[in-house]
Formats: C-alpha cells, sequence, structure tokens
C-alpha cells in the first residue's frame, strides 16, 4: 500500500470517533479533539554546496495541550504532507495522555529526502527550520524530538540554533527546546534505544499474559533505522530470531536468522540493508507472507493494507511504527486472530523517555541508565496491563482500548478546566 494515497488523518479521526462511541465522550470533547489547535507551515531558503538555492517547506502542527506542552518529533522525508503530520500531532496527545505524561501532542516535518543532502547541507536545513519556528517551539510550549530522518545530531542543531535566537537570558534553561539530544548535550541516557526497548517490554507482557515463550521464536521487521534496530537486538536477547527484515532499499529472509547487532552495524555504516552479505534477497510480497510468530512495522504509516493482511501468518504485530495498519488491514488481522499492540502504546517508550530527559533538563540532572531503564520498564507495563484489562473488560480491540484510555483522561483535564472564557 502507497503512503502517499493512505488518508491517515481521516483514519485517525475515524478510531477517535470508534473510541468516543465505546466511551459516551462528551460531544463537545470529541469536536475540539477532532482538529488539530494549531497548523504551522513555513517555506524557507537553503543554500547548497553547490552554491544554489532551494526553498524548503515545513511543518508544525500543534494538536492539543491540554495536559501539558506541545510535544512530538519533526520528520525529514520526501512525501511528508500536511495530512499526515496532522494524523502524527494526534496521536502523540493520545500517547502522552495514555503513558500519563504532562504533554499534549505536536509534529513536524520538512517535506525533503534527507539522504540526498550532505551534513553541512542538513546542518543548514535544520538551523533554517528551527529558525522558522521561532517562538512557536519552546522548554515550555513545544518540544520537539527525532522522528523518521532525524536523530540527535539534528536535535543539537535545533537547540543551539534556538537558544542563540530565542531568549537571551538564562541559555541553559533552553536545553529542554527539544529532547532526543546527544548525552553530551543534554539527553539522557536511554533514549537512543528507548522506542525499541517500549516495544520489546510490549512484547513481554503479552508473551507473559498469552504464555508465550519468546525463547526460540521468530520475528520480523519492516524498517531497520532507530526503532527497527532497536527492538531488534533487544528483543534477540530472549532468544527470538529475525528471520526476515526490509527498509527502504529492499527486503531480505534468513531461515537461520540475522545477527541484529551486525545488520546494525552495516546500515550506521552504508545507510540501508542493501548489499549485506548474509541471508537472500526476496520481494516486499515475500516478505510480507515469511511465516513468523511477531511482526513488527518500524518504517511509515500504511504499509499493511488487505494484501499485507491476508498475506501476513503471526501471532502479533508490535507496532513500532506510527499508523503501520489501514483499518482494512486490521480488520482481516483481527478476524485471522492476529494480536494488534497499537502504536500509541507499542512505541511509547520513546516520548516517556523524552519526558526523562526534559525533566533532568530541568533540574539540572544525569540519571543512571538504569534509573531511566526501571521508570521505562515500569511505565509500560502499567500502560499494557492498563490497556489489556480495558480490551478484555469491555470487549474491544486494544487500539480503541487504549484510545478510550487517553480520551477519558482528557475529557476529565477539559470538565475540570471548562472552554475559556
Ligand atoms: P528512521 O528514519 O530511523 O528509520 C526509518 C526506517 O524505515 C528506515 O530503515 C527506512 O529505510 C525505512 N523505510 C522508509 N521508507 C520505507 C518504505 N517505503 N518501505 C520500507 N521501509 C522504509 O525512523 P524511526 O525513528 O525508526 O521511525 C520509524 C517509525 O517509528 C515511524 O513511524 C516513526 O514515526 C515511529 N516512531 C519513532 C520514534 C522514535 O523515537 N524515533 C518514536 C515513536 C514512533
Amino acid at each position: 500500500m502507497s503512503s502517499e494515497r493512505y488518508e491517515f488523518f481521516k483514519v485517525i479521526q475515524d478510531y477517535l470517533t470508534r473510541a468516543a462511541k465505546v466511551l459516551k465522550l462528551d460531544a463537545s470533547v470529541e469536536l475540539m479533539l477532532s482538529q488539530p489547535k494549531n497548523e504551522l507551515i513555513v517555506h524557507f531558503p537553503v543554500r547548497m554546496d553547490n552554491g544554489e538555492v532551494k526553498l524548503f517547506k515545513g511543518y508544525r502542527i500543534q494538536h492539543s495541550n491540554i495536559l501539558g506542552p506541545f510535544k512530538g518529533g519533526i520528520r525529514y522525508h520526501e512525501n511528508v504532507t500536511l495530512d499526515d503530520v496532522k494524523a502524527l500531532a494526534a496521536m502523540m496527545t493520545w500517547k502522552c495522555a495514555l503513558m500519563r505524561l504532562p504533554y499534549g501532542g505536536a509534529k513536524g516535518g520538512i517535506k525533503f529526502n534527507p539522504r540526498n543532502h550532505s551534513s553541512a547541507e542538513l546542518q543548514r536545513i535544520t538551523r533554517r527550520f528551527a529558525h522558522a519556528l521561532g517562538s512557536n517551539i519552546g522548554p515550555d510550549y513545544d518540544i520537539p524530538a527525532p522522528d523518521v530522518g532525524t536523530n540527535s545530531q539534528m536535535m543539537a542543531w535545533i537547540m543551539d540554533t534556538y537558544m542563540n535566537t530565542v531568549g537571551h537570558v538564562n541559555k541553559q534553561a533552553n536545553r529542554g527546546v527539544v529532547t532526543g539530544k546527544p548525552v553530551s548535550t543534554g539527553g539522557t541516557l536511554g533514549r537512543e534505544k528507548a522506542t525499541g526497548q517500549g516495544v520489546v517490554h510490549c512484547i513481554t507482557e503479552w508473551a507473559r499474559e498469552s504464555r508465550f515463550s519468546l525463547e526460540g521464536s521468530t520475528y520480523i521487521v519492516q524498517g531497520f533505522g532507530n526503532v527497527g534496530q532497536h527492538t531488534s537486538t533487544l528483543l534477540a536477547r530472549y532468544g527470538a530470531s529475525l528471520v526476515a527484515v526490509g527498509d527502504h532499499s529492499g527486503y531480505m529472509r534468513s531461515p537461520e536468522g540475522f545477527n541484529p547487532h551486525k545488520l546494525a552495524e552495516w546500515v550506521r555504516s552504508h545507510g540501508s540493508i542493501a548489499g549485506y552479505p548474509s541471508g537472500q534477497s526476496i520481494t516486499r510480497e515475500e516478505f510480507f507472507s515469511t511465516r513468523c510468530d511477531i511482526f513488527v512495522p518500524a518504517a511509515l504509516e500504511g504499509q499493511v493494507g488487505e494484501a499485507e493482511a491476508q498475506a501476513l501468518e503471526c501471532k502479533l504485530i508490535a507496532e513500532g511504527a506510527n499508523g503501520p495498519t489501514t483499518p482494512e488491514g486490521e480488520k482481516i488481522l483481527l478476524e485471522k486472530g492476529i494480536t494488534i499492540i497499537p502504536d500509541v502504546l507499542a512505541n511509547s517508550g520513546g516520548v516517556t523517555v523524552s519526558y526523562y530527559e526534559w525533566v533532568q533538563n530541568k533540574r539540572s540532572e544525569s540519571w543512571k541508565l538504569e534509573e531511566v531503564d526501571a521508570r521505562l520498564e515500569d511505565a509500560m507495563k502499567r500502560a499494557y496491563g492498563e490497556v489489556s484489562d480495558f480490551a478484555r473488560a469491555r470487549n474491544v480491540d486494544m487500539r480503541i482500548a487504549a484510545y478510550c484510555i487517553a480520551l477519558e483522561r482528557l475529557q476529565t483535564a477539559y470538565r475540570e478546566r471548562d472552554i475559556f472564557p
């Protein structure tokens, strides 16, 4: 399924409507959450290495700040659209509410392919974008983080640009304007792997609940970037074997299992899985029909449509990516008895540890990795338990359960605060 044809925001609105029905949510709350609060589109020029000037289109969508500052990643991808960013921003609102984080939801992005640019160009693009956003971001207002195509280095550039252009007093207090920074620049230990770690906590909770042994089990992963790599290496520790993998360059299978550490190393030095000297090359269709126990989508939205759902032969899908399963695909998967741990729960480890980073910045502290890990484990297990219990008690799937829990918390805040004036 092509992500260009995927009406992502409409899909998210439909889930909101379905969950609102289950909860009998106040109509006014559903209405307020059905659209983002602010939609910012900026165009900014950047000089390329060859002297040419290019104009870039950037987005920042601020969906809700009823529970705290806007929070959400920044994506660099050639297919970024307003519709996608709106959907992703809304999902951040549900995710932060579900995880009991004092944040609202936001998302941003620039429509371009970062692979076509040098590091110097990426730095200028990132800094000009941060400058164009100006005081529309801020440590107590809207806090970006990495997403597809961005990393800790880009967060350091955004932080530095923000510190040097907005608010001259107390520069250090502005470090919290972004999370997912390098550890030496105010980041936290454990953030890099946090999303994958959270996915794996969800998988181990599911395995415990369903009395499934991960030892000797198999998994396949689509997308081998931050989320795909960390999920894969952490899951391997439980004795599970990565039997197929894919990214933007293609797909590969290895019945005896890939070494996810070595594959991650290869991707870090070569930019993709292409040319990895082990396993055999397969088609996208063959990837989705690879028999396995667990499938982790960790690439983009709209990847699992009807055809992929029909092909998939697994017990569990843990959505590392945001919005990977289409509603049509989901219907088929649920009918086949495949459990789906939904994105807003499965990949919430990233924003959870981002929150720990932000707290450390505010307090000028740096926590030990063990402390970050222990807090994340508690948070993920609690959230998984809440979603699983709700799903069972109300006879809904885990996605609707996660939405319901988040919406209930948002509704409480709206009821207490009411509408200004
Ligand atoms: P990334 O840029 O590090 O990696 C993206 C991966 O997807 C790459 O391996 C890329 O090759 C692959 N990919 C891109 N287009 C593809 C295509 N058409 N087919 C197959 N593979 C393709 O990004 P990431 O940070 O790992 O994010 C992946 C997903 O996880 C996204 O949906 C993102 O929103 C979500 N997510 C990320 C975080 C985080 O902390 N980074 C947190 C929560 C959710």
